[in-house]
């Protein structure tokens, strides 16, 4: 019936390199993946984004639950065929976004009404409540029309099901670092009730859309910093069955601090399956990707470097700049010396400037190819370092010359 599978090459500590196989082709890990919340990665086109040799593309599902309504994707063939991307697919649950509506934080999250007190009814200033968390799931206003909706593991699953992505994620509460132990501990025990009914929804629906391409699961890990309870997770996600399935593979989310992030995936990788993937949720800044795959992540995605590029933020291994800034008009010279993207192979620093400045769409698409063609490059490095034994001379390389000049 499945044909997901992981299959491991090399091994450095928890860190590993191996290959992902999806219905829609192979994912050479350690991988980013490229974010498509809306079904595009902002600025390019899917051929762009393969020339620069992106594996996969992650979008969101609920997002495209409210626009355009996962029945128009499932009718056009799955996320894939809808959005001209021939290549392996990830939807993340909407847990996220459904409950960054609760308090109104950039990376927040979780309520639950009846059990507000101190610092768990905490929301970000001038920002009103947009969900609720109860038992069976949460309820929600949507952001573009203010129209009431409802998700729950049973309709995350259906949704996502209908979306087709390779690989889908279990719904799960999300908390802030800000609430207290005691919510955390509730919000584990939420999530892993909410996984077992992720699992038998994922079963059933499998069976009911027999034929379609298979699609993977991964039970996402909560917890937010506390050690026992992200083992506890862990253990409980390892051991969740409807009949004879279980997990195809592990999301590890929540509420990372930077300087948490090795630590807290390294205890995930320990308890996890050593046979299933593992994907970090979010990450952000060339550094932690070392951090995140010395530690035994397998895949992550990473909305930066598409997201700075819009504001004109360029990627290289001496760090960060800004292209339109003054030292940049007139640069007759690539973005990044020694580049092969394709920004760097046909355009100038000054061209860039330029449509900076004069606020052209262009900029953005430019900028973007080479952000995420470092990226990538990047990451195909630090595999290549894996398979060949050299990963903390290429880091510590890598990490002398990279500052961030931003
Ligand atoms: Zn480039």
């Amino acid at each position: 019936m499945s044909d997901f599978g992981f299959s491991i090459q090399a091994r450095h500590g928890l860190g590993r390199a191996g290959v992902i196989h999806t219905p829609h082709g192979e994912i050479r890990t350690p991988a980013f993946i490229a974010v498509g919340t809306k079904a595009n990665v902002k600025a390019v086109l899917p051929e762009s984004l393969a020339q620069l040799g992106a594996q996969a593309v992650l979008a969101n599902a609920f997002h495209l639950y409210l626009q355009p309504g996962p029945a128009i994707v499932d009718a056009a063939g799955g996320l894939g065929a809808f959005m001209n991307w021939p290549g392996p697919t990830f939807t993340d649950s909407g847990g996220f976004q459904v409950m960054s509506l609760g308090a109104g934080f950039k990376k927040v999250i979780a309520m639950e009404a009846s059990e507000l007190d101190r610092d768990d009814k905490a929301s970000a200033r001038g920002r009103k409540r947009l969900s609720r968390v109860d038992e069976d799931g949460v309820d929600f206003r949507s952001p573009l029309d203010g129209s009431k909706h409802r998700f729950t593991p049973e309709v995350s699953m259906g949704v996502q099901h209908q979306l087709g992505a390779d690989i889908m994620f279990a719904f799960d509460e999300l908390t802030t670092l800000r609430n207290t132990r005691e919510y955390q501990e509730r919000s584990v025990e939420r999530t892993q009730r909410w996984a077992q009914r992720c699992l038998d929804e994922h079963v059933r629906l499998t069976e009911l859309r027999a034929g379609k391409p298979y699609q993977a699961l991964f039970g996402v890990v909560q917890g937010a910093q506390y050690e026992d309870l992200r083992r506890q997770a862990c253990q409980g996600l390892a051991a969740t069955r409807s009949g004879e399935a279980g997990f195809d593979g592990y999301g590890i989310g929540g509420a990372l601090e930077k300087h948490a992030i090795g630590e807290i995936v390294g205890w995930c990788a320990q308890e996890l399956p050593e046979d299933k993937p593992r994907h970090l949720l979010g990450i952000s800044e060339p550094e932690d990707i070392f951090t995140a795959v010395a530690s035994g992540a397998d895949t992550f995605d990473c909305v930066m470097p598409s997201r700075v590029a819009r504001n004109a933020a360029i990627y290289t291994a001496r760090g960060r700049y800004n292209v339109d800034t003054a030292g940049c008009r007139g640069v007759l010279e690539p973005l990044e010396d020694g580049c092969d993207c394709y920004t760097c192979q046909h355009y100038t620093k000054a061209y860039l400037h330029h449509l900076f400045k004069a606020r052209e769409m262009l900029a953005a698409t430019l900028a973007t190819i080479h952000n995420e063609r470092f990226t990538v490059r990047l990451v195909d490095n630090i595999r290549a370092s894996l398979v060949d034994g050299t990963f903390e001379d290429f880091r510590d390389d890598f990490l002398v010359h990279y500052q961030r000049r931003s």
